[in-house]
């Protein structure tokens, strides 16, 4: 097993990183920004080293700079978190090659998944089911508007290597189709540094469930169930769930089974989620994200495994801990997404926190680095932290979510708390009736 992991990342996530590797006698070296300083997660690991100015191209995304620290320290690993460098396989390449071990898939498999053309011809030929679409990259309009027009409209125009939600259009008119072909691809440039798009069909009604997959270096391979992420604004996450209020559990066994047999095939290790769309019964593959995911306690308060540790003992070369004869899926959990931002508007609200008190009590847990008297650096994501929640049922969640809520304290900024309350009291979430595309309806007329 390792001696010392080094967190190359911030926030909750490096926390969650720190207290896993506690539990498992294994020192930490935190990285930090200027602006991070004062940070939970350098307060909490054993070690710190200041890796660059605010900037996260300075900083989190300093490869050099990362790795000198591991270096210096003496760190036999690195965990990359989310965001950041955790999907870029030069990094996990370079880590590699430094001697380290990388705390996640090969750099192959990364660059693999990584582009999401080459993705979806990966596992539709491992047999799992994609969202109909063009074979692959689409170069001109002309030809993407052939495309579309065979598929029917409306369609979907998304960047090869997207992620966050980013360089999207979706296109109902042929008319405009062009002139959105043309903006998609610039954005993809400008966000991603690639250019390539590819097209699918826009699904009207969609749910977003997703398949937490875990592999080992021994050939192993289970799914850990669903998590519903169907609430959503502008394609990000705000509430995730497990298991999936409308999912027969004869489908979950098919697609889990479907999933786990697709990373087995490829010798995948490490977590990894695969993403698909679930419309009428039927799933469609989106992407596979090969990292860990920000919803990922909501996987760990149905089956009870610590899923970084997991992460954690894979990459050191140990079987996976967990067997899918003895994996049993308790209850219900949800996590809310808590981000520093208006609760109307959305615009960011970093600041410092006035007063603070974390929600308790049974079957809560708050995962966040936020303390009384925190400075919210204005350069990173708005999310301060995940409130998630484990009960009996659904309904018994929601009754907790909503108590949990209630007592979270967060003075001084504004924060989505309020957004999230009002969410957990609409008859449709109540009744789990609703698309990927409800919050965004019902906020237009709010
Ligand atoms: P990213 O990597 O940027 O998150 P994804 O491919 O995972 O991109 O898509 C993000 C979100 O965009 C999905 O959760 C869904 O809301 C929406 N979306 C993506 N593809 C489609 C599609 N074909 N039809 C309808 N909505 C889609």
């Amino acid at each position: 097993m390792f001696k010392k992991v080094l967190i190359a990342n911030r926030g909750e996530i490096a926390l969650r990183i720190i207290r896993a590797c506690k539990e498992m006698g294994i020192e930490t070296v935190a990285v930090h920004s200027t602006a991070d300083a004062s940070s939970m997660a350098v307060r909490m690991a054993d070690e710190s080293v200041c890796i660059g100015p605010a900037q996260s191209k300075d900083s989190y995304l300093n490869i050099p700079a990362i790795l000198s620290a591991a270096a210096l320290t003496g760190a036999d690993a690195v965990h990359p978190g989310y965001g950041f460098l955790s999907e870029n396989a030069q990094f996990a390449r370079m880590v590699e090659e430094h001697g380290f071990a990388f705390i996640g898939p090969t750099p192959e498999h990364i660059e693999q998944m990584g582009d999401k053309v080459t993705a979806k011809q990966t596992v539709a030929a491992l047999g799992l089911p994609v969202v109909p679409g063009s074979d692959g990259g689409v170069d001109t309009p002309e030809e993407g508007l052939k495309i579309a027009k065979n598929m029917g409209f409306p369609v979907i125009i998304k960047a090869a290597s997207g992620g966050g939600g980013k360089g999207m259009q979706v296109v109902s008119d042929p008319d405009d189709f062009e002139e959105r072909f043309v903006r998609a691809r610039s954005e993809a440039k400008a966000n991603f540094g690639d250019d390539t798009v590819y097209i699918e069909k826009f699904l009207g009604n969609p749910r977003h469930i997703e398949i937490q997959v875990f592999g080992d270096t021994h050939g192993n391979a289970i799914h850990l169930g669903e998590r519903d992420c169907s609430i959503q604004r502008r394609h990000q996450k705000l509430i995730e769930e497990a298991p999936s209020p409308i999912l027969p559990e004869d489908l979950r066994d098919e697609i889990g089974s479907l999933a786990a047999d697709t990373i087995r095939a490829m010798g995948y290790r490490g977590a990894g989620t695969i993403e698909f769309l679930y419309e009428d019964g039927k799933f469609y593959f989106m992407e596979m994200n090969t990292r860990i995911q920000v919803e990922h306690p909501v996987t760990e308060m149905i089956t009870g495994i610590d899923l970084i540790a997991e992460q954690i003992r894979v990459a050191a070369g140990e079987p996976l801990t967990v067997k899918k004869e003895r994996l049993r899926l308790r209850g219900h959990a949800m996590e809310i997404r808590i981000n520093a931002e208006d609760p109307d508007t959305f615009t960011p609200c970093p600041g410092t926190i006035t007063q603070f008190h974390a929600a308790g009590g049974l079957g809560v847990r708050f995962d966040s680095a936020i303390y009384n008297g925190y400075t919210i650096p204005p350069y990173y994501d708005s999310m301060i932290g995940k409130l998630i929640v484990h009960g009996r049922n659904r309904e018994e969640c929601i009754r907790r979510m909503k108590r949990a809520i209630h007592e979270t304290i967060v003075s001084g900024i504004k924060t989505t708390l309020p957004l999230h309350d009002w969410i957990l009291r609409q008859d449709d979430f109540l009744s789990g009736d609703y698309t990927i595309h409800w919050l965004e309806e019902q906020l237009k007329n709010r």
